[in-house]
């Protein structure tokens, strides 16, 4: 229905809306914190309402402050949110933002497309035939991954969607200077290494969350694109993006990433997951 009249003659023109934009965000350590993440700087008294945003083996695992919740589904009204992440569907399906579920979220680090909470079949053809002509297949970068991982300081060697692999570990125990070397090795084959809490990836480098995104924003049509993240592997997503944001803690931080049109948030942990999700209200508004 419109409130426009139009009288005989007038050509039929289609107005168009406004264009939407994208909020492409991480979820760990960007918008949902585990306890050992929070971070919180305030006597317990004064800490903040808190939601359960998942929940593992019956335990609440991942949290963010309820005025973030509240503040993302405002965002979630306002903008396409497309929670962006490197988790696979199985440990994404755990998570539960607050509102509606979004219509579209980027996992395995680009490798998965959810639409609806379905896998994109032709996103993941793309995604294989990209993968098959520029990097070293997964099989090589396990067995290498398997040999620098002393089971002195390995908890757990995964495999993810079949895509790329991770080792949790024992982060101060870890050899200096083995990621650096590793990183090295890593680049030779087409690949890249993220350290993100006790999480050690090995990610082909073509596997990108922001090539994902483009392909959302051709979707939706959007006009302009927001991004938030914490690790390396943000770091494309966030120079991809119209303006970004990211906590003042975490993998970029530590190495003092820094882009113009990239915020920093004033606080880091749970608090800075609030001012990111204010900060992408702002800019959409
Ligand atoms: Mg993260």
């Amino acid at each position: 229905m419109t409130s426009e009249t139009t009288s005989p003659g007038d050509t039929q023109r289609t107005v168009p809306g406004p264009t939407p934009a994208v909020a492409a965000c991480d979820l760990d350590r960007t918008l949902i914190f585990s306890a050992r993440a929070l971070g919180l700087r305030v006597p317990d008294a004064q800490a903040p309402q808190m939601l359960v945003a998942e929940v593992y083996h019956g335990e609440p695992l991942s949290f963010l402050t309820a005025e973030a919740g509240r503040l993302l589904q405002e965002l979630a009204a306002a903008a396409v949110l497309v929670p962006t992440t490197t988790r696979t569907r199985d440990q994404y399906a755990r998570v539960h933002l607050p509102g509606p579920p979004p219509r579209y979220a980027v996992c395995a680090n680009g490798g998965h497309l959810l639409v609806d909470g379905q896998p994109d079949e032709d996103w993941r053809r793309q995604v294989d035939a990209a993968l098959a002509a520029a990097c070293a297949p997964l099989p090589v970068i396990t067995e290498h991954l398997r040999k620098v991982c002393d089971p002195r300081w390995t908890r757990k060697l995964r495999i993810a969607e079949d895509l790329f692999c991770y080792a949790v570990v024992q982060r101060d125990e870890m050899p200096v200077g083995l990621v650096a070397e590793l990183s090295m090795w890593a680049e030779t084959q087409g690949w890249t290494v993220s350290l993100q809490g006790r999480k050690l990836y090995l990610v082909p480098r073509p596997l990108t969350k922001s090539a994902a995104i483009v392909e959302v924003v051709q979707r939706v049509g959007a006009g302009r694109v927001l991004a938030a993240g914490d690790s390396l592997l943000d770091a494309e997503l966030l120079e991809l993006a119209d303006a970004g944001v990211r906590p003042a803690h975490g993998e970029l931080h530590d190495q003092g990433w820094n882009a113009p049109h990239v915020g920093v948030t004033q606080s880091s942990g749970v608090m800075a997951g609030e001012e990111i999700a204010g900060w992408l209200l702002d800019l959409v508004r």
